[in-house]
């Protein structure tokens, strides 16, 4: 896969930052008419720095090196609310998606807590075929220098049960143990 990188102002860097992402994910950004239901329906946007409409328009101007700048790319969440909203069908999550890939593969990490937390929750994942939530938290507080971070959450959860202290690991857990080894073959950092 190609990265997406480019340079501002001109319009053949504009027209190529929307193929760029067209040949990445599939997604058509120059579709969009910056109407804003994505970013008005999106959950997150009240903490981003970028709202996904202007992700969307950093693209067609060619701007894309600070669309993988951004935290938006970080805290976007994949719910997709944005994608079934667009009267245009422009499938935003997947272009977040593509460009938080692109973004690590340049070394553009906006926010490390983030990026820690995928490479652990991908990790629990691979090893168990399902997310550990107790082994997920734990290894991001004590990675993230904050093993008591929300400790006083964690502990009635477990008392009820809601998070177990060993993970449970699924049947066939040799099928996803291929699914990450295909990625990894075809270059994907996981
Ligand atoms: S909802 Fe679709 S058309 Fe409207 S701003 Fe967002 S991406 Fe563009
Ligand atoms: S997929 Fe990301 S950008 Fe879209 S609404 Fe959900 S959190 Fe917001």
């Amino acid at each position: 896969m190609k990265n997406i990188k480019f340079s501002p102002g001109r319009e053949e860097n504009n027209l190529s930052s929307m193929q760029a992402i067209k040949e990445e994910c599939g997604v058509e950004t120059a579709k969009c008419y910056q109407c804003g239901k994505c970013s008005a329906g999106c959950p997150v946007a009240f903490a981003m720095d970028l709202t996904p409409r202007q992700i969307i328009r950093l693209l067609q101007w060619g701007l894309a090196e600070d669309a993988l700048k951004s935290k938006t790319i970080w805290l976007c969440a994949g719910c997709q609310t944005c994608t079934v909203r667009c009267p245009q069908e422009v499938d935003i999550a997947k272009v977040m998606e593509s460009l938080r890939i692109s973004a690590k593969r340049q070394g553009y990490i906006g926010d490390k807590k983030i990026d820690l937390f995928h490479r652990l929750f991908l990790k629990s994942v691979e090893r168990n075929g399902r997310v550990h939530e107790m082994g997920l938290i734990v290894g991001a507080n004590l990675l993230g220098f904050e093993p008591l971070k929300d400790v006083e959450f964690g502990l009635p959860m477990l008392s009820k049960g809601k998070i177990t202290p060993l993970p449970h690991r699924i049947k066939n857990i040799e099928e996803v143990k291929k699914i990450f080894a295909n990625v990894r073959k075809k270059g994907g950092k996981v």
